[in-house]
């Protein structure tokens, strides 16, 4: 049964002005429609706009504890829904059902930290040079901000965007990943039935080259907070530039696992299998290269093919499914290139290879788990984000070596090291470029309450979640006080 989603503007559930539409099929049976969403144009994203600036004074002047009284009613009315959320997000997006439970329960945690955040929105007082004066700093919402997600993790990501932007007192405008809109849909609606006022919390559907451009390029729009590719973040980024907004971009990864020699190797082997095929291998933080101490690698290809082997690819709303398809035409297509890519430089395909065409594959975008040996670092399938179920395995020498090639990439996202020597794990925390380390665990994950994001090419503008994810939508404002009024002398410098 297929559904047609709405956008919400204002407060009303509305069709794009124009009448157009999009369409959503099941990546796991492309026969499948899944929705029919609005394609919507500038006069709904005007509306939106409109309808948050209007909104604006009255929400930023609801006291925060209030605002986060809606999150925590959002929060039991979103538990209620676990279930019909996981299988909508399994649906459209492709992933296996435990995986969507566990991103559901992921956005439960976000809105939980966050809505206890609204009592905690502090300044700070700090003595002034002078007398009789008091000196505070304030947090102040920035006004109207766009949110601008990617298809990958269709909830969590919006959750952990709009719930730290309404608890500080923005007015938000959504713009979903068009892959996932019926995700987008639920998460809205269970925020409004929770008490976000009309206008506060505004969606619009459509085209991202289109509509997202638009929110980027909109006069009234103060900030953008986006996560997605490095293609669209960097233009994303300039143009917002122009109009002096505040923008956080969150991009790719190419996240390297470490094995050292004296790692316990089918540990770090399922760790590299979990973090490389795991959401088929789409996920921001997913183990793309595995670099493991010469001495130990074919032992670790063993453990990690038997880990591949084991996966069972299918239609993830089956519980015994647990690797899902590619999200869509155009990533089913970018993966096989880049098997074809691998082919060509001369890696050796340990499993995997080619699209699976087996009956009851043949209508989803499914490829297999495929691991990749004798890759050398400057191989393209070792430095560009692949976003499919693809570990490309690179030997080394050295310590030393292990942290050159884990940071020769314009990405730093996560990275893990598998050793039990102390001293290592500390120069490797200490030299390693990312954003996210993790020390004899995956590359993946993440909790509600701790920092998330990259650095270099991966991420610009702040971090995610935990509390400096109010950093960024918020600004401050500094505060003198001269309580007595008689100040003859004052240090303007
Ligand atoms: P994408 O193609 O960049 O799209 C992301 C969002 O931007 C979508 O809502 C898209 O809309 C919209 N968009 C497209 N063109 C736009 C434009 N010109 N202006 C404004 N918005 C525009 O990325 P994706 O394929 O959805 O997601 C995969 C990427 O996200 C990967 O590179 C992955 O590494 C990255 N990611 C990073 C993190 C992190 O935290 N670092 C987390 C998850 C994912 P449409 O859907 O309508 O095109």
């Amino acid at each position: 049964m297929s559904e047609t989603v709405l956008n919400y503007i204002g407060g009303e559930w509305s069709r794009a002005q124009s009448g157009a539409t999009a369409e959503r099929r099941n990546p796991a049976c492309t026969d499948e429609l899944v929705a029919t969403f609005p394609r919507s144009g500038r006069e709904d994203v005007e509306k939106a706009v409109r309808a948050a600036r209007e909104a604006f004074e009255g929400w930023r002047r609801t006291p925060a504890p209030r605002r986060g009284d809606i999150l925590f009613r959002a929060l039991r009315l979103f538990e209620l829904r676990k279930e019909e959320v996981a299988r909508a997000m399994t649906r459209e997006e492709g992933k296996t059902l435990r995986e969507s439970r566990g991103e559901v329960q992921k956005s439960l945690n976000v809105l939980e930290f966050v809505a206890g955040e609204a009592r905690r929105l502090n300044g700070e007082t700090v003595p002034s040079e002078m007398p009789s004066t008091f000196c505070y700093t304030v947090r102040e919402p920035l006004g109207v901000v766009a949110v601008i997600t990617p298809w990958n993790f269709p909830v969590a990501i919006p959750a952990w965007k709009i719930a730290p932007a309404l608890v500080a007192g923005n007015t938000v405008v959504f713009k979903p990943a068009s892959a996932t809109p019926v995700t987008a849909r639920i998460l809205v609606e269970v925020l409004v039935e929770a008490g976000v006022p009309r206008g506060v919390l505004n969606l619009v559907y459509g085209d991202g080259g289109s509509i997202g451009s638009m929110l980027v390029d909109h006069p009234d729009v103060r900030a953008v907070s986006f996560t997605g590719s490095n293609e669209v973040g960097s233009k994303l980024h300039a143009d917002a530039a122009k109009t002096h907004k505040k923008v956080l971009c969150e991009m790719g990864g190419k996240n390297p696992l470490v094995v050292l020699e004296d790692a316990d190797v089918e540990l770090a082997a399922v760790a590299a299998a979990q973090g490389a095929f795991g959401s088929t291998g789409q996920r921001c933080t997913a183990t793309s290269r595995a670099i493991v101490a010469r001495s130990r690698l074919e032992e670790f290809l063993r453990y990690v093919e038997r880990e591949a082997r084991a996966i069972v690819v299918g239609d993830g709303m089956k519980e015994s499914t647990t690797m899902g398809p590619c999200v869509d035409e155009r990533q089913h297509r970018t993966v096989l290139e880049y098997l074809a890519i691998a082919r060509d430089e001369g890696a050796r395909f340990v499993t995997g290879g080619d699209r699976l065409s087996a009956s009851a594959l043949q209508m989803g975008y499914f490829v297999p788990p495929t691991i990749l040996a004798d890759v050398k670092p400057s191989m393209r399938v070792a430095q560009e984000e692949i976003f499919g179920p693809v570990l490309s395995v690179i030997a080394v020498d050295s310590f030393e070596e292990a942290i050159e090639v884990s940071n020769d990439v314009r990405y730093g996202l996560a990275a893990s090291i598998y050793t039990e020597d102390v001293e290592r794990v500390m120069r490797f925390i200490d030299r390693i470029e990312v954003g996210i380390v993790h020390i004899n665990s995956p590359t993946v994950g993440g909790e509600a309450q701790l920092p998330f994001g990259g650095m270099k090419a991966t991420g610009v503008g702040g971090r995610e979640m935990g509390r400096t994810a109010i950093e960024f939508f918020t600004e401050w404002k500094t505060v003198y006080v001269d309580y007595t009024g008689s100040k003859r002398e004052t240090n303007i410098y």
